[in-house]
């Protein structure tokens, strides 16, 4: 017998035993209390998948947990420490949510039991759900690179988690010296985002183009490939020659320890002197989703490919960056979308009726300069237990494609930008 349904004739049993149920509306007195889910994290999977929920129910219990009352999207950020416009455009706050009577409740979760399904909030509250489900994203892991640490980030910012540290980097930027070095250290794979780091790196350009000319940057990367390289690279030669150098991992790009109060950046055979340093460390499933071992050790969580229930417990679902998803990269468009199939299948558990696996989407949007963009289009589909990526699906920006169709897919992002926070916060 589930939880919920052992409740349902709990609660039952209590009014009968009372004599309540002949007080009440024949109605009220055979209607089951309403599922309660819980879900731990406001960003792209948690807050889609709040209003998902309700979208579809509008009696559902939804709590929705997450410490900051201002959710600021690390999709768009990049624009903001170009300086293209403020952080406040990239801001949401949860008034939709509280709207439609989503219980959201700004509190740090400090733990959580995964066999009761249970979160305890700091200041000791402990609320327990039918379904519990984590979308808390990723944490930086300080201890990848030698040196790092929140104290060293404040000189060297990450500006991974959007906010604070994006502001941070801004101002650095606006205030380094025409001729200054800009280093952007990536991580190893995987991490949130595979393109941003080289998006970063281009508005960034665009920055120092019209501002301070003489300056360039230096990405020092983990790895020996990335995403969209090609298109990267060749937007880079048209826009930005000379201006952005990229040091692969086995040509000694990979950073290994940093000295922030020198501003030196170490790789095995090179240091470099910075005068603004973007270190981005490595990442694994946010803490809340570890300490409760729904990672088994690895550091991020393994799921069932169709619903997002953790591997490890019944009745938990893990939601985007914190997730295993197969061949899904991590990023907000996919967590959106795992929202909406993890839905599904929470609301088919409720109904008590089979479910069949949404077929998922992927579109990452990438800009060299404002008005120059270029995108991949990758469909997913569940198979052989995994998420695979489907390849009649699958659509990326040809090279050598005209302005007018890097301008066009400009404002595509924009108007996928404004469509996918509008699903998320009204
Ligand atoms: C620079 C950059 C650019 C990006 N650009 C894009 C892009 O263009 N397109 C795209 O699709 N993706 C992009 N991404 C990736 C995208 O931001 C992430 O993949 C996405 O945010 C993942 O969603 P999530 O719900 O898993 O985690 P998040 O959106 O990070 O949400 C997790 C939430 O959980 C909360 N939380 C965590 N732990 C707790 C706790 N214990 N108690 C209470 N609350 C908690 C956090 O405060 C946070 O609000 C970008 C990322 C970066 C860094």
């Amino acid at each position: 017998m589930s939880g919920l349904t052992r409740r349902r004739l709990l609660l039952g049993g209590g009014l009968a035993a009372t004599g309540a149920l002949a007080l009440l509306p024949w109605r009220a007195a055979f209607a089951a209390p309403a599922a309660r889910v819980g879900i731990v994290g406001g960003g792209f999977g948690g807050a889609s998948l709040a209003r998902y929920l309700r979208r579809h129910d509008p009696k559902l219990s939804i709590t929705l947990i997450e410490r900051e009352a201002t959710y600021v999207t690390c999709p768009f950020s990049n624009g903001v420490i170009a300086g293209l416009y403020p952080l406040k455009d990239v801001s949401f706050g949860y008034g939709a949510l509280h709207a439609a009577t989503i219980d959201t409740i700004h509190a740090e979760a400090l733990r959580l039991d995964p066999v009761r399904k249970s979160v305890t909030l700091a200041g000791g509250k402990t609320l327990q759900f039918d379904f519990l489900v984590l979308a808390p994203g990723i944490d930086l892991m300080w201890e990848s690179i030698e040196g790092y640490s929140p104290k060293a980030a404040e000189q060297m910012p990450h500006a991974w988690k959007a906010g604070a540290q994006t502001q941070l980097l801004r101002r650095q930027i606006e205030a380094m010296p025409n001729g200054g070095l800009l280093v952007i250290a990536v991580p190893p794979m995987p991490y949130r985002c595979p393109p941003g780091p080289y998006e970063r790196a281009s508005l960034i350009a665009h920055y120092f183009k019209q501002n301070k000319p003489e300056s360039k940057i230096i990405i020092l990367d983990s790895s020996d490939a990335f995403i969209k390289q090609e298109l990267f690279m060749e937007a880079w030669n048209r826009l930005y020659p000379g201006m952005i150098e990229w040091i692969p991992g086995s040509k000694s790009g990979k950073v290994l320890r940093v000295e922030a109060n020198t501003m030196k950046v170490f790789t095995g055979f090179d240091d470099y002197k910075a005068a603004v340093a973007n270190i981005i460390p490595a990442q694994r499933a946010a803490k809340i989703a570890v300490d409760a071992g729904l990672d088994e050790g690895t550091g991020y969580c393994a799921i069932d490919p169709a619903s997002f229930e953790s591997r490890r417990h019944r009745g938990v679902y893990v939601l985007g960056d914190a997730a295993i998803a197969g061949e899904m990269p991590k990023s907000g468009f996919s967590a959106n979308n795992q929202a909406k199939a993890c839905g599904r299948a929470i609301l088919a558990a409720i109904a008590a009726k089979p479910f069949v696996p949404a077929k998922l989407l992927n579109i990452c949007y990438s800009f060299a300069k404002p008005d120059y963009a270029f995108s991949i289009v990758d469909g997913f589909e569940v198979k052989n237990g995994t998420i695979q990526l489907s390849f009649s699906d699958h659509r990326t920006t040809p090279l050598d494609a005209g302005d007018e169709e890097h301008r066009l897919e400009a404002e595509s992002a924009h108007s996928w930008y404004a469509n996918i926070t509008a699903d998320m916060f009204g």
